[in-house]
């Protein structure tokens, strides 16, 4: 098992404002957020990139986007709108070899992002 900090998270070693949860996944607040809201939501399953995906994590993958939709909804969101991106690799930024969904929401956001 990699040295990973999301699964640090997942498995509560290290500390994380948790607002989801469920078998497939985790959700949490950003530590640095960009957004007023701007939550993570990361598969059970340690899966690196979007490289790594396979066939068998269809379910896990695509229960991220129903997770995230259920959060942006809770929160107020669902009309005004919200952003989903999952960063791969080194020009998109990626910084946490988890796969992981960014959910933003709560102000105007630009695009294209940068
Ligand atoms: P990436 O750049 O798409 O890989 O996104 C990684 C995200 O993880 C960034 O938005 C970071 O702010 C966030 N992050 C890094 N460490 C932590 C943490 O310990 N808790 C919560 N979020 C974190």
């Amino acid at each position: 098992m990699p040295d990973c900090l999301f699964c640090k998270i997942r498995d509560g070693l290290i500390p994380a404002r948790v607002v989801y949860r469920d078998e497939l996944c985790v959700a949490f607040e950003d530590i640095n957020p960009q957004a007023p809201t701007h939550v993570l939501f990361i598969p059970t399953k340690h899966i690196a990139t979007v490289n790594d995906i396979t066939a068998e994590d269809r379910e896990a993958v695509g229960h991220l986007f129903i997770a995230a939709a259920k959060v942006a909804k809770e929160r107020g969101h669902a009309d005004n709108g919200y952003r989903v991106v999952m960063n791969t690799q080194r020009d998109a930024g990626q910084t946490v070899f988890h796969i992981h969904l960014h959910l933003l929401a709560g102000r105007p956001l630009m695009w294209p992002p940068g």
